[in-house]
């Protein structure tokens, strides 16, 4: 069987019997999948700390369906600086548990490994800041397809207009006109996200706390719909939040 040599981030791992792990990974080449690694919990040796969660790696594999066997990983970067911050390992868990939510299994998807590294390189820089997460949402929800339509109504189609739009539940958006109830999402948040999805980079939208909550409300409906399952990170990410604030 042919070894393929990828880039990846690990998501998450588990153990396996007395000394294995299953790994679950995001790779370059081939997007989501999971791996066996044989003997990484006994020995040290062939993987060294490049399973730890959020790791970036460069991978040996024999590639299957359903699951691979990996051969040997090296390290790129731990993202030390992240592991150092109780805030900046909760969001790194987040981010990691978000694309490993919501990615197919075996597609491809560079944009979106872009994104995980610029927003681990954020957080490895010291910054573990809500908007970041906010923005990192929004473009990854727009990447998969799954974001609600900034624009205009997704049901008529009209374009908002200053009196902005309605959320319905599951998030979608809507006009006046389509609906008589639902959360009121000014202008200025469909701006901001729309701001969130134009600039490349982190840092660069800056979101007051009043457009926070409301940026929030709508991006945590929008990932619970698509979500088909809790996130485990997320009660640690509202644990660390709270410390945050006191
Ligand atoms: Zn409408």
């Amino acid at each position: 069987m042919q070894l393929e040599k990828l880039q990846a981030f690990v998501l998450s791992n588990s153990d396996y019997g007395e000394s294995d792990r299953i790994v679950s990974l995001f790779t370059l080449e081939h997007g989501r999948l999971k791996g066996f690694a044989r003997g990484a919990r006994n020995s040290q040796k062939r993987f060294g700390p490049a399973l730890e969660p959020f790791a970036r790696i460069n991978l040996q594999l024999n590639l299957k369906h359903g699951l691979s066997t990996l051969r040997g990983a090296d390290v790129i970067t731990l993202y030390t600086g992240i592991r150092g911050a109780l805030g900046a390992i909760a969001h790194g868990l987040y981010a990691c548990e978000l694309v490993e939510c919501l990615t197919p299994e075996g597609q491809p998807q560079p944009r979106l490994y872009r994104l995980l590294a610029a927003y681990l390189e954020r957080l490895d820089s010291g910054q573990s800041e809500e908007p970041d997460r906010r923005m990192f949402e929004i473009n990854v929800l727009n990447i998969l397809g799954y974001r609600p339509s900034l624009e205009g109504c997704s049901r008529c189609g009209s374009p908002f207009d200053a009196h902005g739009a309605l959320m319905q539940q599951g998030g979608e958006l809507v006009c006046r006109f389509c609906a008589v109830t639902g959360r009121q999402i000014p202008p200025a948040i469909l701006h901001c996200l729309k701001s969130c999805l134009a600039t490349g980079r982190f840092g660069q939208v800056v979101i007051d706390e009043e457009l926070l909550v409301a940026v929030a409300a709508l991006l945590d409906e929008s990932v619970a719909t698509h979500c088909a399952r809790k996130l485990k990170s997320l009660e640690f990410l509202r644990q660390t939040s709270r410390q945050g604030e006191t």
